[in-house]
């Protein structure tokens, strides 16, 4: 029991001594410390998802006030991506639908993907443009002149399909005209 005693005594010293003040005041010194690394922490990462700057500001005053508890107020409010992300997505975006775009050639008979300067569908060879007798550039139905080479286009031939009924039944009505 009198080991109990001189520790209890020990910690009523301790407390009372110059060395407690220098531990408390050091404590102090590093929860300040890490209070403004926490609200530094929450400016740097508020402007890394955050557009406007005057909310990136009402951001870094929340992680000061309340210390501690207002960086964690807002992690949880916070937007969820990086406007680097943001970015890199939209760009994404645009990309895939610029593919799509280019692709959204389709031949008439068989649906299958076609670019624009295609003269047959390579599937089902149905001829689909026109080319130009002099330079073999595709032909566009209604043009009068070749753009690339500057000949004219003898006969604007309408674009043969395939024999589908309905492009048949036109062309043997205009026969019979
Ligand atoms: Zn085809
Ligand atoms: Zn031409």
């Amino acid at each position: 029991m009198q080991d109990d005693d001189s520790i209890f005594e020990g910690f009523r010293d301790f407390f009372d001594s110059g060395t407690w003040i220098v531990f408390r005041n050091l404590a102090l010194f590093f929860a300040l410390i890490f209070w403004l690394a926490v609200a530094y922490w929450v400016f740097k990462d508020a402007r890394r998802r955050i557009d406007d700057p005057w909310l990136v500001g009402m951001a870094t005053v929340l992680g000061l006030v309340p210390p501690f508890v207002g960086a964690i107020i807002y992690m949880l409010f916070r937007p969820p991506e990086y406007l680097d992300d943001v970015r890199e997505r939209e760009l994404e975006i645009k990309a895939i639908e610029e593919r799509l775009a280019e692709t959204d050639l389709h031949c008439p008979v068989c649906r299958a993907a076609v670019r624009e300067n295609f003269l047959v569908c390579p599937v089902c060879t149905t001829k689909l443009k026109q080319a130009c007798e002099a330079c073999k550039q595709p032909l566009e139905p209604l043009w009068q002149i070749c753009p690339y080479c500057e000949a004219r286009v003898a006969t604007p031939a309408p674009i043969e399909f395939a024999p589908t009924s309905s492009a048949r039944g036109r062309r043997s009505r205009r026969r019979s005209e």
